[in-house]
């Protein structure tokens, strides 16, 4: 299942066609569907592969319109930009229900569907609204109330207003996507270096860049900036300054019990997402706040994150109650001011591109597979919608000063 750690620590290629930047499972994607295309690809990840966000996060797909979209408790003024977002989350699963047999090996898949509750009557309402518009985006949603949620659900309290029902909501385990796509991209061509720190950057003058790193030089005629959390520190050996953001989040674990819960459930109103997982653990998570330890990216788990998480989650599902908690721990996330992936080419930088994506665990594979796409066909159109570009932000400037 795993690359050894004498390919990834061979020596780096003097030179490449496309240079990715981090090993999160959004690199070793890339690294995978460009290999796959043909292109001569290099990875570098400066420690090991998948050890940031994308082995660190709780593996549900989130499909659903989910709180960290929102604005407040009104959804109808924001569907022109929740329609084309919800799109591509019905792409992203398509995807995800592929993969498994693409990369040929098992991801824990469990496509078991996905419920997303309501404990008031305004958080009811705004699963009303927000299915209409999972609805007219090609998501299926039902909302499910009173006796009819009881009969779906009994694991719930019976204290809820309501839930929406997606079927095509899950979950997969993190520690096995990233590492099963740098495999697949290595045996398809790709160079996949770790402990490769990338600490400058240098334009060449015909065309490309010059990257060194901590185990020496690659020329690239492109690069890809795939470094999550990290993204503006990489931007900035280039002069440039993205839209992005990290956080620390929390994601908690309990000890195994008996089977109750097939899907995974989360809340409308409130920072849960929970899950079952196939050692039957209780997976739960949701956004929890970490504290930062300095400003590298480094995050400390606080206890009363871990507490206020499992008392909403204990809150919805009754059963946990008495399950003791086993681990907790905290993970680096990146996520754009307009919460939109930020993939695409730079308009102010030819050769230089972004694949970040906040939901990156569901959404990543796919940004990596259409940026793939436009970086394999580059006369082609491009496959990444325009507004992910990775300078929306100073190109929105620009705009509004001329
Ligand atoms: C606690 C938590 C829970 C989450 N839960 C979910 C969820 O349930 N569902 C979901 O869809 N998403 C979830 N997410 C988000 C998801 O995990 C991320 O969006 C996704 O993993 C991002 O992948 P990535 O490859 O971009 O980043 P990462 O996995 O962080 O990879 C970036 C890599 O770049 C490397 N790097 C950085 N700088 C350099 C450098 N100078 N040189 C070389 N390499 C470098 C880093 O070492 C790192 O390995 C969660 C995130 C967190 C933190």
């Amino acid at each position: 299942m795993w690359l050894s750690l004498s390919d990834t620590s061979s020596s780096l290629p003097s030179d490449t066609d496309v240079l990715v930047i981090g090993g999160g499972v959004i690199g070793c994607a890339l690294a995978y569907y460009l290999a796959r295309e043909g292109v001569t690809v290099t990875l570098l990840e400066r420690s090991e592969l998948n050890r940031e966000a994308s082995g660190t996060n709780a593996g549900s797909f989130h499909l659903q319109i989910a709180i960290h979209q929102l604005t407040g408790l009104e959804v109808d003024s924001l569907a022109h930009r929740l329609l084309p977002e919800i799109r591509l989350y019905v792409q992203g699963s398509r995807l995800w229900q592929n993969l498994e047999r693409e990369l040929n090996g098992s991801l824990e898949m469990h496509v078991t569907g996905g419920l997303m509750v309501a404990e008031t009557d305004k958080e009811l309402s705004l699963l009303h609204s927000k299915q209409r518009i999972e609805h007219d985006a090609g998501l299926e949603t039902h909302v499910l109330e009173g006796e009819e949620l009881r009969a779906f659900a009994p694991f719930l309290t019976p204290n809820l207003k309501g839930a929406t029902y997606c079927p095509t909501e899950g979950h997969a385990n993190p520690l096995l996507a990233a590492p099963l796509y740098a495999l697949r991209a290595a045996q398809a061509g790709a160079a996949i270096r770790t402990g490769a720190e990338v600490r400058t950057i240098d334009l060449e003058q015909q065309d490309g860049f010059v990257v060194r790193t901590s185990r020496g030089s690659v020329k690239a005629r492109r690069i890809v900036n795939a470094a999550g959390a990290w993204t503006n520190d990489i931007a900035a050996m280039l002069g440039l300054r993205h839209p992005v953001r990290r956080e620390g989040l929390h994601v908690n674990v309990t000890e195994p019990r008996e089977r109750i819960l097939t899907p995974l459930v989360q809340h409308i109103g409130r920072r849960l997402t929970l899950k079952q997982s196939a050692n039957d653990t209780f997976i739960i998570g949701g956004g929890w706040p970490a504290r930062a330890v300095g400003d590298d990216g480094r995050y400390r788990t606080v206890w009363a994150s871990a507490a206020g998480n499992v008392t909403i989650a204990a809150r919805i599902v009754p059963a946990l109650a008495n399950v003791r908690l086993l681990r907790t721990w905290s993970g680096p996330l990146a996520f754009t001011d307009d919460l939109e992936p930020l993939v695409g080419p730079s308009r102010q930088l030819p050769g230089y591109f972004t694949c970040m994506a906040t939901t990156g665990f569901t959404l990543g594979p796919l940004m990596a597979q259409l940026l793939a796409e436009t970086l394999a066909h580059p006369t082609g159109k491009s496959a990444v919608p325009d507004n992910f570009a990775p300078d929306r932000a100073a190109a929105a400037m620009a705009a509004a000063r001329s």
